[in-house]
């Protein structure tokens, strides 16, 4: 009765955890956003500190924004495989070469995370020069997420979800099941001090490529680990919000962290060393304006009427989709 009840919820609700997840659980990026302030100089701090909760909320506004700006997707992701095999010398780093090369629409197609990162870079150099309260706090908020992106090895991968390999759920797994499960109790988040970065464009491309050479460690960990699991201890069940979802159990989740040698917090750690040197970066660059003249500053009423419909419009197509992200 028990595998026939199982294989009953299996084909029914189930499907649900193999919907794509995109990107660092919202756990975890919040986390990233979070943590990188602690990072910030006293100039800084001062501003940021009081507006963390914004900072961390806010750094899953582009997952929110997916659904309704066409080309939001490519932002998040590169498949750099495509691009050939570490350390894809096919693939040029400067921008204007890259589309020479291939086309913006091919580039865009295959994802383009660590250009992205580059242009928010841009954005958020201008908040700060012109001392704009809420450019600062948005484009902060939204660079953390693309730079927490690249650090996730499957999100520099073609097989991003072990779509190719029999793995479906592994991206979710490695960015959210683990965090979620582990990263409170576990992992470590005291980082030390924010850099200025030179060469921002090289920095980044350094994590992606970071990143690709990874991707290939996490979805041959799995597969190998799989072999010890049977199904029945691989996953579990677990009643959220009402429904009965399929996750991967705790026993397996430990398994896989331990086997990938604690890769899942070393590569948080430096998302958030990454975002909180981006920052202070675009502060230097600005030419290290006084923001103490910004700390009593507050959201318009029309910003945050946008903020608000972001979220609805988000919820509605969660819900349409049927699923719905606490
Ligand atoms: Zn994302």
């Amino acid at each position: 009765m028990k595998s026939a009840l199982r294989s009953l919820l299996l084909s029914s609700i189930l499907l649900l955890a193999y919907l794509p997840s995109y990107c660092w659980g919202f756990y975890a990026h919040q986390k990233i956003n979070y943590y990188a302030v602690f990072l910030l100089p006293p100039e800084m701090m001062l501003l940021y500190k009081p507006n963390i909760n914004f900072i961390s909320e806010h750094a899953i506004d582009p997952d929110k924004r997916r659904y309704g700006v066409p080309d939001e997707g490519p932002r998040h992701y590169i498949d750099i495989d495509h691009y050939g095999k570490y350390p894809y010398e096919a693939l040029p780093h400067k921008w204007t070469e890259a589309v020479a090369k291939f086309t913006e629409d091919s580039l865009k197609a295959h994802g383009i995370v660590p250009w992205h990162v580059q242009t928010m870079l841009g954005r958020l150099t201008a908040a700060f020069k012109e001392k704009n309260f809420s450019r600062i706090m948005k484009n902060s908020a939204e660079i953390g997420h693309y730079i927490a992106d690249a650090h996730v090895p499957l999100h520099a991968s073609s097989n991003h979800n072990g779509q190719l390999t029999n793995q479906k759920g592994i991206h979710g797994f490695w960015e959210s099941r683990v965090p979620e499960l582990l990263a409170e109790k576990e992992f470590d988040f005291f980082i030390g001090k924010a850099i200025y970065i030179k060469e921002p464009g090289d920095f980044i491309w350094d994590r992606v490529l970071e990143s690709g050479k990874a991707a290939d460690s996490v979805l041959t960990f799995e597969r190998e680990l799989s072999k010890s699991f049977s199904e029945d201890q691989k996953y579990s069940f677990e009643e959220r919000n009402g429904k009965v979802i399929r996750q991967y159990s705790s026993a397996f989740t430990i398994a896989f962290n331990k086997k990938l040698d604690g890769m899942i917090e070393r590569r948080m750690r430096q998302s958030i060393f990454c975002i909180a040197s981006f920052w202070f970066t675009a502060w230097v660059n600005a030419g290290q304006p006084d923001l103490k003249s910004l700390v009593k500053q507050q959201f318009s009423e029309a910003e945050i009427k946008e903020f608000d419909n972001l979220n609805q419009s988000w919820k509605a197509t969660e819900k349409m989709i049927g699923r719905q992200e606490e």
